[in-house]
């Protein structure tokens, strides 16, 4: 089932999201439906917080990718932390499903460490370069509050306000359902 995707502007974006236990009810339903969500939306991550939901959950599918390494690389990502970013900076232009039509070059370091557990409650202590690392990145800032957008420079973030504006307000044209946190009733579903 697909969930609407939260826009741009909604405080669950900005909440620093808490862990769940393993008794948190109908988690396989929701991690279902959050990758329902996603590729409806062809997204490659999708983050809890964009669904509504403060919590440490994200699902990746990089499988899709031409890149050799990705092809079974679907993955979920329970409670996780970072415990180490490292290696070399580089930039790539990032997207996000819950901020349309802007894209823009982040830049970030290529190797990280994390600790998770995966959808049977294994705990994992696994390291990530590249892609992966790059999207584990993204959704991690998600659980963790952040948007990639704060990580651009405030001239940027200034020329871009009245894009930020017409997000909030649902003034924007997306193939995918959105929740817009300024939006009118009549927009809102
Ligand atoms: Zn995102």
């Amino acid at each position: 089932m697909k969930l609407p995707i939260v826009a741009y502007g909604d405080p669950v974006l900005r909440k620093k999201a808490e862990n769940i236990s393993a008794e948190y009810p109908e988690l396989q339903t929701l991690i279902s439906n959050m990758f329902d969500t996603m590729y409806n939306a062809s997204g490659v991550g999708l983050a809890a917080p964009q669904v509504g939901l403060a919590i440490r959950l994200f699902v990746i599918d990089l499988s899709d990718k031409d890149e050799p390494g990705y092809e079974n690389f679907k993955k979920v990502f329970i409670n996780a932390t970072i415990l180490e970013e490292k290696g070399v900076l580089w930039d790539f232009n990032e997207g996000c499903l819950s901020i349309p039509d802007i894209r823009e070059d982040v830049r970030r370091l290529d190797t990280i460490v994390v600790s998770y557990y995966d959808e049977n409650w294994v705990q994992h202590e696994e390291t990530f370069n590249g892609m992966a690392a790059r999207v584990i990145q993204h959704e991690y800032d998600h659980i963790e509050g952040k948007l990639f957008t704060d990580k651009l420079s405030p001239l940027r973030r200034a020329m871009l306000k009245s894009k930020f504006d017409a997000i909030k307000k649902g003034a924007i044209k997306v193939d995918y359902k959105m929740k817009f946190p300024l939006a009118s009733k009549g927009k809102k579903k």
